[in-house]
């Protein structure tokens, strides 16, 4: 095997990618950083930036639901938006029609603010994944303005 060259995709790797590789985490085969990070990394959708991804529940796994959803089979009963917590996988299956949640793999932590809501309908934000940070950072905020209240 030609160790300058992804084991994946066989992208020829640049000088970097040799000096430090990234290994795959099955088998130890060196892979590009291309490779890596559509395996293994996520892109929060609200901040944008490049997180883990989480291969257990156990390592934090946090969701955006944008809308409520009220009622229907298809979209997850009763998830109202908000940022939630993957209490157990899997939490969304794709039908051959549509996809639907499993509502009971969803523990809500937070409300979304004013801020978020306003960012998902100029962003056009869909249901997706959002890095550890963006979950409770604001959480911090209402919390910290709580105790300012009280
Ligand atoms: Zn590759
Ligand atoms: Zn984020």
């Amino acid at each position: 095997m030609n160790k300058n060259n992804c084991s994946w995709c066989n992208k020829k790797l640049d000088s970097e990618e040799i000096e430090s590789p990234r290994l795959s985490k099955d088998d130890k085969e060196i892979i590009c950083d291309n490779c890596y990070e559509d395996e293994y990394s996520m892109t929060c959708t609200l901040c944008e930036d490049m997180f883990d991804k989480p291969m257990k529940v156990e390592d934090g796994y946090y969701f955006l639901i944008t809308e409520d959803r009220f009622g229907s089979d298809t979209l997850g009963k009763n998830l109202q938006s908000g940022i939630y917590k993957i209490i157990k996988f899997p939490f969304f299956a794709n039908g051959i029609t549509e996809g639907f949640y499993y509502s009971d793999a969803f523990q809500k932590i937070r409300d979304l603010t004013d801020e978020e809501k306003i960012d998902i309908k100029e962003a056009g934000h869909r249901d997706e994944e959002v890095c550890d940070d963006c979950a409770k950072k604001s959480l911090n905020v209402q919390k910290a303005s709580e105790v300012e209240d009280a």
